[in-house]
């Protein structure tokens, strides 16, 4: 999966973040099906966050 749940694209040149909040399934080799342009350049991974899934909803009794 070229793009897992809770991967954070940067842009390095205002900063922007955006994290996937479901997986990517887009095929990685060329030509690439998928790109995250910010600026005129691809966003750069930050890395997959550990917290991006959204909590299990706890149950209060
Ligand atoms: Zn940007
Ligand atoms: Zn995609």
């Amino acid at each position: 999966m070229p793009h897992p749940v809770g991967e954070r694209l940067r842009c390095d040149e205002c900063g922007a973040e955006i994290v996937f909040t479901k997986a990517c399934p887009c095929p990685e080799r060329e030509p690439k099906a998928h790109s995250d342009i910010c600026c005129g350049k691809e966003m750069r991974s930050a890395g997959v966050s550990e917290t991006a899934e959204p909590a299990p909803v706890e149950a209060r009794h």
